[in-house]
């Protein structure tokens, strides 16, 4: 029976089909298409096809993955891939990967995994900094924002009701209330329900005209939910609305927090990263008067799929809501060290922190200011020619690096098939006040000014469909 290691000609064989992969998907970029198109029949295939009891070996298994998986993919790395806040992996992710795989470390226990755990401390130490948060801070790699904001409300949660772990539900006293905008992310839907806080008890608060969180009316429903009995307990702001990229107003909310004894938590998953970026540095920095922040590496740093983090003010916090004892995972008391399985809900954990410290170690944190400033520099391009088309309507202003558009009289839907299906772009959805548009959202580090063009360009022929045939005759209304 064959062994589950490769021997020596496989390896070789194996590295150099991995190499070559590497180096041909690079040069296909930009493909031609940006969606595949998706050949439904190979795909059923290998839904049928079992599994062999005698392995197709590592040459077939390359060839699958060429003529199946590689086509059938979307290539997120386009330039053009302006559809959601997510990223192409930067060029050392994919090596990151394959040695943390290698190593295959557990990072639950300091000791299973010690130079993990260093390196993992020092990645959360880096962004830690970043907020210039106090000495007590602490946090955890996470698989992404979800999580990082459900780590974040439960901390907030246990620090509210000491009992909750011992009681659960079960515990009484008046309802919990927990406050956010109506632009928030739906995850933070997803924490309430599964912290059996329930979506009754989630408020989701009015925007000014800027997206931004209404703190007058937050203030009014604290008021009022006091005098009904119920407990407010944590607001959550959120640095970088997923639709509009809104800011909301993090210095009057933090104080607002302090006055009513609330916990203040950031859901920053897009945008608490571009305090990178010099212009919105001051204003992000106010992340740090929060007791928690969710952010996601693998949308601005971006970091291979997945990679999140969560950082609260006070690492207590954390270790008393996820700490426990087991007989069978004892730590060793060392300082230098952490036991991550004590700051979440996972046990055994992957090495996620190695692929955010080789890009920052490789690349140098530099490289990820100037590509979130051009990502930046970009959207305001992309948002100046919507906004100067007098075919195009601006949904929202563009305050980071999400552009939110109408065509006046447009099947949207139809604009964005249009758009992918002619290799033009892939942009999102949008849906602003009511009002249904496209968002493309320039979180991309390939993007260059002559692709918002081309983007830009080819709305405005969309916008004026009897100027559309030719495609490239449309100037002026
Ligand atoms: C992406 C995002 C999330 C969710 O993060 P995941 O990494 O997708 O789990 C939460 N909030 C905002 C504002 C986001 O943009």
């Amino acid at each position: 029976m064959r062994s589950l290691s490769l021997d020596d000609r496989e390896r070789a064989v194996a590295g150099q089909l991995l190499v070559g992969f590497l180096d041909d998907y690079e040069r296909s970029i930009p493909a031609p298409r940006i969606v595949p198109d998706v050949d439904r029949d190979a795909l059923a295939a290998l839904l049928r096809t079992p599994f062999p009891a005698h392995g197709v070996g590592v040459e077939r298994l390359f060839a699958e993955i060429e003529s199946t998986v590689v086509p059938n993919s979307t290539a997120i790395a386009h330039p053009r891939y302006l559809g959601y806040v997510l990223g192409p992996p930067n060029g050392i992710g994919p090596y990151a990967e394959a040695i943390a795989a290698t190593l295959n470390q557990n990072c639950n226990l300091a000791q299973l995994s010690p130079a993990a755990s260093v390196i993992e401390r020092s990645v959360v130490a880096w962004l830690i900094g970043l907020f210039d948060m106090p000495d007590a801070a602490g946090g955890v790699i996470t698989d992404g924002g979800s999580m990082a904001n459900l780590i974040g409300i439960a901390a907030a949660l246990v620090d509210r009701r000491s009992a909750f772990r011992a009681e659960g539900l079960q515990s009484g006293g008046p309802p919990l209330v927990l406050y956010t905008s109506e632009e928030a992310h739906r995850c933070i839907d997803k924490a309430a329900m599964l912290l059996g806080l329930g979506l009754d008890h989630l408020r989701r608060l009015p925007t000014d005209e800027e997206f931004r969180l209404d703190v007058d009316a937050l203030r009014a429903e604290i008021v009022a939910d006091r005098a009904a009995g119920r407990e407010p307990f944590c607001v959550i702001a959120t640095a970088g609305t997923v639709m509009t990229g809104a800011i909301d107003p993090l210095d009057a909310l933090a104080d607002l927090c302090a006055e009513e004894g609330l916990w203040l938590h950031v859901d920053g998953a897009f945008g608490a990263l571009f305090v990178l970026a010099e212009r919105l540095r001051d204003q992000l920095a106010l992340c740090g008067r929060a007791d928690s922040i969710a952010l996601d590496p693998h949308k601005l740093l971006f970091a291979p799929l997945e990679a999140g983090c969560v950082l609260v003010r006070d690492r207590a916090a954390l270790r008393r809501a996820f700490a426990v004892h087991a007989s069978y995972a004892k730590g060793a008391d060392d300082p230098l060290m952490v036991d991550y399985m004590d700051y979440g809900p996972q046990l055994s954990r992957g090495f996620k922190a190695f692929k955010i410290w080789c890009a920052l170690r490789a690349f140098g944190t530099d490289a990820f200011r100037a590509a979130i400033d051009s990502s930046l520099d970009l959207a305001d391009q992309l948002g100046e020619r919507i906004d100067a088309d007098p075919a195009l309507e601006l949904l929202a202003p563009v305050t980071t690096t999400a552009v939110c558009l109408r065509i006046p009289g447009a099947d949207h839907q139809a604009a964005l098939q249009t758009l992918l299906y002619d290799g033009t772009a892939l942009l999102g959805p949008a849906e602003v006040r009511g009002r249904s548009g496209i968002r493309a959202c320039v979180t991309n580090y390939r993007t260059t000014p002559g692709d918002v063009d081309l983007v830009a360009d080819r709305l405005s022929e969309l916008a004026r469909p009897t100027a559309a045939v030719p495609l490239a005759g449309a100037s002026g209304p």
